[in-house]
């Protein structure tokens, strides 16, 4: 079973616990907010469209925006892993481990484990698989789940990244998520600027100085320096 797939599933069950309560697989929030994974997944897609200048009547010589791409890619996972564990759990086809199993054996995510970085396809050959994965969570067929996870691991080769720069990405946005939850983002107490700059700039930072870092060490160090800064 590849352990990136799964680490990254279990820190995204861990958020969702966190976040909505333990009950979020049966569709809502412990505060009974209606849960749409689906909605969240076209939505996002529509962010990563707007990576590309894609309306014909305005800025129509501007460069895509590589980097925002990769960010919104891995904004999109985060919902594509839970409409996963929401329809394994609503289906009773079984746990995390099994999720990720099934996606150990996709020929798409061996072709991510060796895909090279930053080689990006085409503007327009990324806009149409995007358009795919929006059409595949729009159906209003069965979920196709397989179809699903398919085009993102593909999605994720034309973007440019690889199984490892996916997980660095999604590892270090999950922990500030969680680290941020922890602190105070829901009443307005937390700090995001952090002697100057932004929590996320000091979180990539503590991933480049320290490439073998596990989740809960960054976790620590993240800790670590926000409350030498704000005592
Ligand atoms: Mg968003
Ligand atoms: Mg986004």
């Amino acid at each position: 079973m590849n352990s990136k797939i799964l680490l990254m599933l279990q820190l995204q069950n861990q958020l969702n616990d966190a976040t909505n309560g333990e009950e979020w697989t049966k569709g809502t929030t412990k505060n009974d907010k209606e849960i749409n994974w689906r909605r969240c997944i076209y939505m996002e897609c529509a962010e990563m469209i707007d990576s590309f200048s894609w309306k014909h009547w305005k800025n129509i010589y501007q460069e895509p925006d590589w980097a925002n791409l990769q960010i919104e890619v891995v904004d999109v996972w985060h919902f594509i892993m839970s409409l996963a564990i929401e329809n394994y759990s609503q289906e009773l086809k079984g746990g995390i481990e099994d999720i990720a199993m099934m996606i150990s054996d996709f020929d798409a995510l061996s072709m991510i484990e060796h895909s090279d970085v930053d080689n990006f396809a085409i503007d327009k050959e990324i806009m149409t698989k995007v358009e795919t994965i929006m059409s595949l969570s729009l159906s209003k067929e069965t979920l196709d789940l397989n179809a699903l996870l398919v085009a993102f691991f593909e999605l994720v080769k034309m973007s440019g990244l690889n199984l490892d720069t996916l997980y660095r990405l999604y590892v270090g946005k999950n922990i500030l998520n969680q680290f941020r939850q922890d602190n105070g983002y829901k009443d307005g107490s937390y700090v995001k600027v952090w002697d100057g700059e932004e929590d996320n700039v000091v979180m990539k930072r503590i991933w480049e100085e320290n490439p073998d870092v596990k989740p809960d060490a960054l976790y620590k160090e993240l800790t670590k320096l926000y409350h030498a800064l704000v005592k």
